[in-house]
């Protein structure tokens, strides 16, 4: 720490991403990735756009926001992007809750929350999972704060129906129930059309997982247009340009192509389905996933060896040294070869 750090910040502890070792070639299914390349539309688009980058991108993201209302239904003025959905969401920590205000969660989740929490000075209250991981949902009924939800959760993996969603939204009118859907692609049905019905709904979406633009950085969120126009004046008052001129255009091109994207995400629910099978008969405790990841306990062995000793054999999966969790592996649901491997390597540390 340096001696110039304000002492509001002292304590700060950053999110921790997961690994990227350089050592050697791993298969990477530890952050949820998605195993396919993005949709061959993306490189055209990306390449149309290269002679443009003496200029900055379009503040408005009016071609984005666009392409994304088309998609999915809904106008432009009820969408807004930014630079992956952590930046929606720590754009809307930031500003409908603020520094000394509150936001409620459930105790286990995406571990960014608690870091943006820190960050922005929100109290974050979280309300523990069952213990079979499923959210309590009368627990965030009629409390009247605001509330993030991740659906399907991670590291679960868990999906809460969306007429569920609907009595926590409905039951908190004067707050913001934020659903973040990252992984939504993947589950059954979206919150998206609650949208309409609910002024104090925001769902937050992500091109980094069902459309495999990790590394574009794109996420958007989608709300009233009164919440839009905040975000876009937080986004505005940081950096209008958080959002790529390569960015927009392959965003842009990426959504357009459903066709493409539905044919991977059915490629992972399959491949997904048959890993759950298998990992039980390796025994392991496996609740049925809706994202694109399984989370997975062993009956015998350690989380810590079986990550270890994946790790050892050149895969990557995720371990939470954490209460409650530290039980579990999370494994990224990979294309077949990708999974064939996992499971050669994990008989391997099993035996
Ligand atoms: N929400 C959840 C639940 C996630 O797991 C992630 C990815 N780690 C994100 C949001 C953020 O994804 P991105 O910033 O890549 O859109």
């Amino acid at each position: 720490m340096s001696r110039f750090l304000a002492p509001d910040y002292e304590k700060l502890v950053p999110y921790t991403p997961g690994e990227q070792p350089k050592d050697r070639k791993y298969i990477k299914l530890n952050t949820n990735e998605s195993p396919f390349p993005p949709s061959p539309k993306v490189r055209e688009a990306v390449e149309g756009a290269i002679d443009t980058l003496n200029l900055y991108s379009d503040p408005t993201l009016s071609e984005l926001t666009g392409a994304i209302g088309e998609a999915l239904g809904v106008s432009a003025e009820n969408v807004f992007c930014a630079n992956g959905s952590d930046d929606v969401l720590a754009f809307a920590f930031m500003g409908f809750s603020g520094r000394g205000g509150e936001l409620v969660a459930p105790d286990i989740s995406y571990s960014f929350y608690p870091v943006f929490a820190d960050l922005f000075g929100v109290k974050l209250t979280q309300i523990p999972l069952k213990d079979d991981f499923t959210v309590d949902v009368d627990a965030f009924c009629g409390i009247n704060k605001n509330i993030v939800i991740a659906n399907p959760n991670a590291p679960t993996g868990l999906w809460l129906g969306i007429d569920e969603i609907e009595r926590i939204v409905a039951s908190n009118p004067d707050t913001l129930v934020i659903i973040d859907e990252a992984y939504g692609d993947f589950a059954p049905a979206s919150a998206l059309p609650l949208v309409k019905k609910y002024d104090n709904l925001l769902v937050t979406c992500t091109f980094s997982k069902s459309r495999s633009l990790a590394g574009l950085r794109v996420g958007f969120g989608v709300a009233n247009e009164e919440i839009i126009k905040d975000l876009n004046t937080f986004r505005c008052s940081f950096n209008p340009y958080n959002v790529n001129t390569l960015s927009i255009r392959a965003a842009s091109a990426a959504i357009a192509d459903k066709e493409y994207y539905d044919g991977c995400i059915a490629e992972v629910k399959a491949q997904r389905e048959a890993a759950t099978l298998r990992l039980r008969e390796m025994g392991f405790a496996v609740q049925n996933s809706h994202s694109n990841f399984l989370f997975a306990k062993h009956e015998s062995k350690a989380a810590k060896d079986v990550y270890e000793g994946l790790k050892a054999r050149g895969v990557l999966v995720r371990y939470f040294n954490a209460p409650r969790i530290d039980g579990y592996v999370r494994i990224s649901v990979g294309n077949k070869e990708q999974m064939d491997a996992f499971f050669q390597a994990l008989a391997q540390v099993l035996s």
